[in-house]
């Protein structure tokens, strides 16, 4: 039986509302006439009807269907109860909606116990015909008349039930069409269906989504548990959120990917869609899909593995260094977590590889490399290739500290062997950075750190490791400070130029016959000295702008202390080994020299013996545009690097600058006379002027005068002074040649 609602979506379902019932009564013509006629009769066709009732189940015993639903007595006792009730209300009426309602439950009763309608219809036949007698009590009618209108009852009846059949028939065709389409739909699709009665805990599952992991639908049992137990352990506590929010509704549907366990025991990828409806009967269930993904998850893991891995090595790359510091540095949150270090690996002097051999060379040596460095590591630990030729090792679950380094160690061993790449052996350095994971630390302090370490290791020589310290953060720091300040001194006027003269040693009356401008950085007040400075300059490459500025206001400078009567003095300038790689910098010097009014023969430019070894083309023809622009090229502090005289041939080269170091020995160490001596004698012979150094004392001038030395620079005739101080001493030395008295100036009190 169907409760109340149940009736009422009947009802709205068929179509049957007060509208439809009137027109169904209108086209019946029925009125109140005929129910009133029909309760007059009711008491006078009683007997009759229970006298069918009686027929009607006799008749209905012998047919077989039937027959089988009246077995039990009982029963039959009940339902010919409720048939004589129903008779009296169909006589009796009220025909209201209680009668209406009671009409389509006892309708649906019959079709849920099988009851074929067209018994249910031939039951009427029989009633009408039974009735026939009944209503004509008394007053019969001719046997003629009543077999004529039998038969026409037996032959409508039989035509409403073709009727009836046909409908039937086309609601239930367009019906399969849709189903059809639904599975056709489906079987395109290649999805799994599922309804899950929640209440009743009913999930049923199309035999697609069974397929998929290689099961008959048969054996996933009746609930949901057969789905939920072969959901990955990891998967399932994301899955049953995901069917909880859309159920408690902050989700408009649910859709979710997770891994279900097949048949043979290995995970399927699937993406599950559904959605929670109540159904007719008010029962709350989720229906949906489930696609496999397996392909799709398989190209993205694919996907990310390539975003995540260095083609060449295989090695993980920086995005996964990233994702693996932030993981590291999540575990030493935990309570008892150990150690972990960073190892920055840099190899030495791998460029020169490359450029040498070429890239697949230097492609071959870095695989080889990469699997050395892998062999020293322990399970736990990763090989990050940074890029280029620079690793990373991230050392986990380390008991001190201290085994990283032994792991550097190892590392720096195993490289130590030399590499067989087909005919060629190679052997590959490396300077390996250690810092520590700090807690709380970020993954950029963490390398930061092993960088820093990797330089420092790289400046002491590199073939090493070196520990980050906080020392060698401080160090860096005031590096980093320095170096911004560096960055606005130009603008913020902060250098000087200081010049120091340079003397003909005329024994009686010396002479100065140049000046070398040497910069000065003045720093809140206080003067910083170039050795400090300018190795920040030349690393920053702030040098070239710099040095521009050196060249300019130098010559500039001499020009005007040329013009005020010292016409033959010549203007020395340091030059830095990155202003000399300047594409045209021979051209910037010609411009220089135009835009300051300068002859090119008064400007010395001092090189020094490291600019030279590097024996680069470009080097090698800067210098001789310099030398046919009339420019002069000194070699600065010679002797105290290779000094090799191969170069002293090769280059266009003018003036011999002897190392400082040398002159201030030679009062006392035989050694450096001979090789000052040595140095001036070389020079000599190759036509080149020399001038010495540091010359501090007039015992240094006196070993110059012997050995025929002309030229000299040293505090002893003067320290490098600001233009305006030299320009007093100038003054007071007079005359327009600018004649050097030793003696005068030390008698005039002169500080030298
Ligand atoms: P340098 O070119 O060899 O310059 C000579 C250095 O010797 C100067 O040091 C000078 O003050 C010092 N000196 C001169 N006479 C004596 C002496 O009798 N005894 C001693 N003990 N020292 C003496 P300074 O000015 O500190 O410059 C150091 C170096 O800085 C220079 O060596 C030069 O290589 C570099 N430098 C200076 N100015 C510039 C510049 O404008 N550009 C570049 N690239 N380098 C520069
Ligand atoms: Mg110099
Ligand atoms: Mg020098």
């Amino acid at each position: 039986m169907l409760n109340e609602q149940e009736l009422l979506d009947l009802c709205r379902r068929i179509g049957l509302d007060l509208a439809e019932a009137a027109t169904r009564c209108r086209f019946l013509h029925w009125s109140d006439a005929d129910a009133a006629r029909l309760a007059a009769a009711a008491d006078a066709t009683e007997p009759a009807q229970r006298q069918f009732i009686e027929t009607l189940y006799e008749e209905l015993a012998r047919f077989e269907p039937l027959a089988a639903l009246l077995q039990d007595p009982r029963r039959v006792m009940q339902l010919k109860h409720s048939q004589l009730d129903y008779y009296e209300r169909l006589w009796r009426g009220p025909y209201d909606r209680d009668y209406v309602l009671d009409r389509l439950n006892i309708g649906v009763v019959h079709q849920r116990v099988g009851l074929d309608l067209k018994w249910y219809l031939g039951a009427y036949r029989l009633y009408l015909d039974g009735m026939l007698d009944a209503v004509f009590d008394g007053q019969r009618p001719a046997d003629e008349a009543r077999l004529l209108y039998g038969s026409l009852l037996k032959a409508v009846f039989f035509d409403l039930g073709l009727a009836i059949d046909t409908y039937g028939a086309v609601q239930r065709e367009a019906l399969e069409d849709s189903k059809g389409r639904f599975a056709r739909a489906l079987r395109g699709a290649n999805d799994g269906i599922w309804d899950w009665d929640i209440g009743h805990d009913r999930l049923y599952v199309s035999s697609r989504w069974a397929g998929m992991l290689g099961l008959s639908r048969d054996t996933l049992g009746e609930g949901c548990a057969g789905w939920f137990e072969r959901v990955h352990p990891d998967d399932l506590p994301g899955l049953r959120q995901a069917i909880q929010a859309h159920l408690a509704g902050h989700s408009p549907w649910l859709s979710h990917e997770y891994r279900i366990r097949r048949h043979d025991g290995s995970y399927l990828w699937v993406l599950v869609r559904g959605v929670a409806e109540n159904d007719r009967r008010g029962h709350r269930r989720m229906a949906g899909s489930q696609t496999d993904i397996s392909q799709r998850r398989a190209a993205a893991e694919e996907l990310s593995h390539a975003a995540r891995h260095d083609p060449l090595t295989g090695l993980a790359n920086r995005l996964r260094l990233d994702e693996l510091l932030h993981q590291a540095l999540e575990r030493r949150q935990r309570p008892g977590a150990r150690e972990s270090a960073l190892l920055f690996v840099d190899l030495d002097r791998f460029k020169l590889i490359n450029d040498s051999l070429g890239h697949a060379v230097g492609d071959q040596v870095l695989v080889k490399v990469a699997r050395r460095l892998a062999a020293c590591l322990r399970p736990g630990d990763h090989l990050i290739r940074f890029g280029g030729d620079e690793f990373v090792a991230l050392l986990d679950d380390l008991a001190h500290l201290a085994d990283a380094e032994q792991v550097a160690q190892r590392m720096l061993d195993a490289l130590h062997h030399p590499l067989q790449l087909g005919e060629r052996t190679l052997v590959v350095g490396a300077s390996i950075g250690i810092a520590p994971l700090l807690d709380g630390g970020q993954p950029l302090d963490a390398l930061q750190a092993a960088d820093l370490a990797l330089y420092r290791a790289k400046e002491a020589g590199k073939a090493q490791f070196a520990r980050y310290s906080e020392e060698l953060q401080a160090v860096a720091q005031r590096r980093l400070n320095l170096e911004s300040a560096l960055a606005q001194a130009l603008q913020k006027h902060e250098f000087e130029l200081h010049y120091q003269p340079i003397c003909r040693l005329d024994p009686d009356q010396p002479s100065v016959v140049g000046v070398e401008a040497l910069l000065r950085w003045r720093q809140d007040g206080r003067l910083v000295s170039p050795q400090e400075f300018i190795p920040v300059l030349e690393e920053s490459g702030e040098i070239v702008t710099v040095g521009d500025w050196v060249l300019r206001t130098a010559c500039r400078q001499v020009l005007a202390w040329q013009q005020a009567g010292l016409t033959t003095l010549r203007c020395s300038v340091n030059l830095s080994n990155r202003q000399l790689l300047q594409p045209a910098f021979a051209a910037r010097v010609a411009d220089i020299l135009r835009e300051t009014g300068l002859p090119p023969a008064s400007l010395v430019l001092e090189l020094t013996e490291s600019q030279l070894m590097r024996d680069c083309p470009q080097t090698l023809a800067c210098l001789r545009e310099l030398a046919d622009l009339g420019v002069r090229l000194a070699l600065d502090d010679f002797g105290t690097g290779y000094s090799s005289l191969g170069y002293l041939k090769r280059f266009p080269l003018h003036i011999l600058k002897v190392d400082k170091s040398f002159i201030g020995g030679v009062a006392e160490d035989a050694d450096l006379q001979a090789i000052s001596r040595a140095i001036i004698g070389l020079g000599r012979s190759l036509h080149l002027e020399v001038i010495a150094e540091g010359v501090e004392q007039p015992a240094h001038l006196a070993f110059l005068a012997g050995e025929d030395c002309a030229l000299a620079q040293g505090f002893l005739f003067s320290r490098p002074r600001p233009p305006a101080e030299l320009e007093r001493l100038f003054r007071r030395m007079g005359g327009s040649d600018a004649r050097w008295c030793l003696r005068s100036a030390r008698e005039t009190g002169m500080p030298a």
